[in-house]
């Protein structure tokens, strides 16, 4: 796809996942798409508004978008929440919510696990690649996070490991995977990063580096 073409994919997307989210017309709560053979499981766990500690925080914009259009073009599995959500899938623990629970039941030591999510501007990169913040990265994830920064490095964007977000937190979807398949990383996209024209660099960005 042309880097216009996958900005207006993603952005007709999202709209239509939104106007099905707060219609609730979404016939179930997480929805998963299995597209291809890949061990690849692409999901966007803040697609949806959720609830931290009892505080309602908005939607990640455009990852549930993404989230697909990613699984589906390399073949892989996409996972992602179709309603607002009662719980925060990336931060509580408890491993029987819905999300996590979904989740566990696609993943096998051979998976590849990528959590999308959406970061605020000014954070100085435009990809925060988030592998639990350990140094070294660990030996298994060096390859899929030099390939995200190389990929972006080449689109003019710019990508950094771990900073400012390195998804240690126990409850997060990159760890959940951690326990549970050969690789599991959280990305977080700046804002700026999602609003077209620049949300189709960063889309053929991801899918360059995610197609090995
Ligand atoms: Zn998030």
């Amino acid at each position: 796809m042309g880097v216009t073409k996958s900005s207006e994919v993603i952005v007709e997307l999202s709209n239509k996942l939104r106007y099905e989210s707060e219609t609730g017309t979404a016939n179930s709560v997480v929805g998963v798409q299995v597209w291809g053979s890949r061990p690849l499981i692409i999901s966007a766990s803040h697609a949806t508004p959720h609830v931290r500690l009892g505080r309602v925080k908005s939607a990640e914009s455009k990852t549930g978008a993404i989230a697909l259009l990613l699984g589906q073009i390399l073949g892989g599995v996409s996972i992602i929440p179709l309603l607002p959500q009662n719980d925060d899938p990336n931060f509580d623990l408890i491993e029987n919510g819905l999300y996590k629970a979904t989740l566990a039941s696609l993943l096998n030591e051979d998976s590849v696990l990528i959590d999308i999510h959406g970061m605020k501007d000014g954070s100085g990169v435009d990809l925060c690649i988030g592998t639990g913040g350990l140094k070294p990265t660990p030996e298994n994830l060096m390859p899929i996070c030099n390939s995200l920064v190389s990929s972006f490095g080449l689109v003019g964007m710019t990508a950094n490991i771990d900073d400012p977000f390195d998804a240690s937190h126990p409850g997060t979807i990159a760890a959940f995977g951690w326990s549970r398949c050969q690789t599991s990383i959280q990305l977080e996209l700046s804002v700026s990063s999602r609003i077209p024209p620049r949300l189709g660099l960063t889309f053929d960005a991801l899918v360059a580096a995610l197609s090995d």
